[in-house]
């Protein structure tokens, strides 16, 4: 089977990074979660004390940018977890308060100039799943296969909420959704690099399928593609 890059890009909480796991493992892919990314600048600007309420000190944290080191290990049952300079923050990452600051942080074109380099490094040998808002447009555009993922607003509020209940957080379910519903608004209407779909991209509304309907619908699609 000849390796291809799988760019799954779509709106928050459309279950893409459980779809890419599911696909990586099977065919043995790499998988690389570039919102964690995005996640762990955002981190390390709250941390630095750059986001102060609305406000970015964009000038300080662009000029600290190469002090960034982002990694990916394997955590516990063998899933990718995120690191910010040799710490493991996959929780933190997650929790609400990068949620909120993230699609700010995103929308600095320096950001995404240093965070796009390093994934395109991590596709050489392709054999990759890559989610994200921006694969299949400006990443790999020239990507083998494009999904763009969607589903019901609700229903990905509900998703998200769980996911964070589960955690332990203490959230409320109508700021998990107007998160998301801004963040969408954020990602979509940015400057650089907004989370469009392409002409290209197959599209995938997963509001009624089940993880297994998703990732067997495709499987087919790879199928097809890597036995031409
Ligand atoms: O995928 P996730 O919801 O964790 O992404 C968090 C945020 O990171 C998104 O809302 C978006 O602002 C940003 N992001 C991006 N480009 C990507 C991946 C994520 O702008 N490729």
């Amino acid at each position: 089977m000849i390796p291809i890059i799988i760019a799954i890009d779509g709106y928050s909480s459309t279950g893409k990074s459980t779809l890419a796991k599911a696909l990586a493992k099977i065919l043995g892919y790499t998988y690389v979660d570039t919102g964690a990314m995005y996640r762990a600048v955002s981190l390390h600007a709250l941390r630095s004390g750059y986001i102060k309420g609305e406000g970015i000190d964009v000038a300080s944290l662009v000029s600290d940018l190469e002090s960034i080191e982002i990694s990916f290990v394997l955590g516990e049952n063998s899933t990718s977890v995120v690191c910010l300079n040799a710490e493991e923050v996959e929780s933190e990452i997650r929790g609400m308060e990068v949620s909120s600051c993230v699609s700010r942080i995103s929308a600095i074109p320096q950001v995404r100039s240093f965070l796009v380099a390093q994934q395109q490094l991590m596709g050489v040998k392709k054999a990759l799943v890559m989610d994200g808002r921006d694969i299949g447009s400006v990443v790999f555009p020239e990507a083998e296969l494009k999904l763009f993922m969607t589903a019901s607003e609700d229903i990905r509020a509900q998703r998200r909420y769980d996911e964070l209940l589960a955690k332990g957080d203490e959230v409320d379910f109508e700021s998990v959704k107007s998160n998301i519903i801004e963040r969408d608004h954020r990602d979509t209407h940015r400057e650089m690099a907004p989370l469009i779909q392409t002409k290209d991209a197959l599209v995938l509304d997963n509001s009624c399928l089940s993880p297994q309907e998703q990732l067997d619908w495709v499987l087919e699609k790879v199928r097809l593609i890597t036995s031409i």
